[in-house]
């Protein structure tokens, strides 16, 4: 690759991704590190970057600690509550005693902020979220980034971190590819902040062919924040927490302002609660977990998805009575406009008006991430003062690997962090990112040429195996010895739905099908050394691919250690159909080794930190 021309950037700080987190990091980076060098690199422009990108109806993470609407400690059980049980309870503390001054900050920099007319207050939707005008949320937090760093690349895509030359297991920096100019980036730094969002389409979704990208969580997270740190050698954690949602039906609006603000409720297509059906066989599977309040998300899937099982769908969502109240109306309708405008057109074409006719509802297929009602993600250090000495070791959202942080999706253990605690956790990072230098751990920091001109060749071959292998073409499109990045995405998906607790199934798997996922997997990974790019979007799709597939492996292999059905709803393990706190009140942790790319697995205990003695301890 002679011709591509190379860049090279040295910084202090280097903020993968400028998403919530990314932006939150590159703001908060800059406030400790007045003198330091703040570099942000962004796969799209960070105004119109990230699950927010096209905006938000509601902060769903809100203490309003001032007015003692909720406290940390809520925060804290309510998360729990929601997951089974398993969360890192010193991450998601640390991140709710700060989020209500993200949220202030949010305020002041003009995000249109929906307040209680009686109250003075912001307007909430629920216990923890409250209502924004939101369609320029994005922009608003970029803003504060852009001011903050010294440099934002834009249309760069970060494929791998460099490691220091001289001392094991520490970072260097990262690299990557402009898209639009396909000139290569090196990115030298003495600390890096991962904040590069969750993974999508790694399961085969419900919208294939036409609707091919209609997905809930945004088409564009591939998964790098996991993949990044894997490939190093970091460990992650809860990676087989993957996430369902019930949401309305093809477009995937959001159902959180009808259910809390709306008071829309569910019903099945005989207009029955179907909810209470479920109950006896629910308590079956994971005992007093039914009993908790609010129902944990997955078990409310778990009802929906048996009622469906059992002949009694389509689910609907009976908005007919709300709509009768203009306000609710319009509230229902901009709810869409604000954040997911192609639900109101689906609706449109379906001749669906929510006044008279309740719209169905189904159950999404699987995504991983580590912000929103799951935890899926990097094992990071917690707060000195908070965490227990398994969870702390030095800098507060460090990884397992020195200098290398994270934030939002990229963290896993703590969940209903949302748009403003990704943005709180971001900013945690780099407090702590910024001490970690001063402190001169990362003094001496090498990165050799010869790292980066080895990863150079890497990066590009997909090019070169398309410049090559067209040559071989006799007739149409199909190559003798390379696939598309559309090929493997699509191979990848169904190896996922079929094998690993997808829409083809039902979200059932075994230890068998979890072997066999893992097999064809691995298969696919050694053909990817074969992904064609036509050009440097493809290359994208290429390298977004591969993000994608040690992601994938990476979930696999955590869904098969833990044997128990942790979350029904969200997936099964047939073999272990129940849930069981005798041996799997634990974390799991995995690492996969850099040279042998074999993933070793352990139990960590999850220690609670909130209400210590009520709650059974881990195992
Ligand atoms: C459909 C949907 C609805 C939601 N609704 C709400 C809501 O109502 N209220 C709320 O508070 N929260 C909501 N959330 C959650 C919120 O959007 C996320 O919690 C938050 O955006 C996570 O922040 P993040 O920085 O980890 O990821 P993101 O904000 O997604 O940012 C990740 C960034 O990394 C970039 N990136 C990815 N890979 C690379 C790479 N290899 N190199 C360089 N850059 C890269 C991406 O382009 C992106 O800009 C919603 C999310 C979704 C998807």
């Amino acid at each position: 690759m002679a011709n591509v021309k190379t860049h090279v950037e040295e910084s202090d700080i280097l903020i993968i991704g400028g998403g919530m987190a990314g932006t939150g990091a590159t703001f908060e980076a800059r406030h400790w590190g007045r003198d330091l060098k703040i570099v942000c690199v962004e796969k799209a422009n960070i105004d119109r970057s990230g699950a927010v990108a096209q905006g938000l109806y509601a902060i769903n993470c809100y203490m309003g600690m001032q007015w003692d609407e909720n406290q940390p400690e809520d925060h804290v059980r309510y998360a729990r509550n929601d997951l089974m049980g398993m969360v890192r309870e010193d991450l998601g503390y640390d991140m709710a005693r700060h989020v209500d001054s993200t949220v202030h900050m949010f305020d002041e920099w003009g995000l249109p902020m929906m307040k209680n007319e009686k109250t003075g207050r912001y307007l909430r939707e629920g216990k923890w979220q409250i209502m924004i005008h939101g369609e320029s949320y994005k922009p608003i937090v970029a803003e504060a980034a852009k001011k903050s760093a010294n440099k934002i690349y834009n249309r760069i895509m970060v494929t791998h971190l460099l490691m220091d030359d001289e001392k094991e297991n520490r970072i260097g920096g990262a690299v990557g590819f402009n898209m639009r100019t396909g000139d290569y980036h090196v990115f030298k730094a003495k600390a890096v902040i991962v904040a590069a969002g969750g993974a999508s389409h790694i399961f085969k979704p419900r919208a294939v062919g036409e609707g091919m990208g209609r997905t809930w969580y945004a088409p564009w997270s591939n998964g790098s924040a996991y993949a990044l740190p894997i490939a190093v050698g970091a460990k992650m954690t809860q990676m087989e927490n993957r996430i369902v949602l019930c949401r309305f039906k093809d477009g995937y609006g959001p159902v959180g302002a009808y259910f809390l603000h709306l008071k829309t409720y569910t019903q099945n297509a005989n207009g029955e609660n179907y909810e209470k059906k479920w109950y006896d066989h629910t308590k079956e599977m994971v005992g007093e977990y039914i009993d908790h309040h609010p129902t944990p998300t997955c078990l409310r899937n778990h009802a929906f998805i048996q009622e469906v099982q059992a002949g009694g769908g389509p689910i609907h969502m009976v908005t007919k009575e709300a709509f009768q109240d203009p306000h609710l109306e319009t509230v229902g309708w901009e709810n869409f406009l604000g954040m997911t405008v192609g639900q109101a057109v689906v609706w449109a074409s379906q001749n669906i008006d929510p006044k008279y006719t309740n719209p169905e509802l189904t159950t999404s297929e699987p995504y991983v991430m580590g912000s929103h009602a799951t935890c899926s993600g990097a094992w990071v250090s917690g707060p000195e003062d908070l965490s227990p000495p398994e969870y702390f070791w030095g800098y507060n959202r460090m990884l397992t690997v020195d200098g290398l942080f994270g934030a939002g999706d990229t963290v896993g253990g703590s969940a209903h962090k949302f748009s403003s605690g990704s943005f709180t956790e971001g900013r945690l990072a780099a407090k702590a990112a910024v001490k970690y230098i001063e402190d001169k751990k990362a003094d001496g920091v090498k990165v050799n040429d010869k790292q980066y001109k080895d990863l150079k060749e890497v990066i590009y071959k997909p090019l070169e195996n398309y410049t090559v292998g067209r040559n071989e073409i006799t007739g149409g499109t199909v190559s003798p010895s390379y696939i598309s990045p559309i090929q493997g995405l699509q191979r990848l998906q169904r190896i996922m739905d079929e094998y690993v607790g997808g829409i083809a199934t039902n979200y059932m798997t075994n230890e068998n099908m979890l072997n066999r996922g893992l097999e064809l997997l691995k298969w696919l990974e050694e053909d990817l050394e074969n992904v064609g790019a036509e050009d440097y979007h493809q290359l994208m799709r290429a390298w977004e691919l591969k993000h994608r597939t040690i992601t994938s492996q990476c979930v696999t292999e955590h869904t098969k250690f833990r044997e128990e059905t942790r979350w029904p709803g969200y997936y099964y393990r047939g073999d272990h159909l129940k849930l069981d706190d005798d041996n799997w009140h634990c974390l799991t942790v995995s690492r996969r080794d850099p040279k042998t790319k074999k993933f070793t697995m352990e139990k960590v205990p999850v220690y609670h930190i909130v209400d210590e003695k009520k709650e059974k301890k881990a195992s």
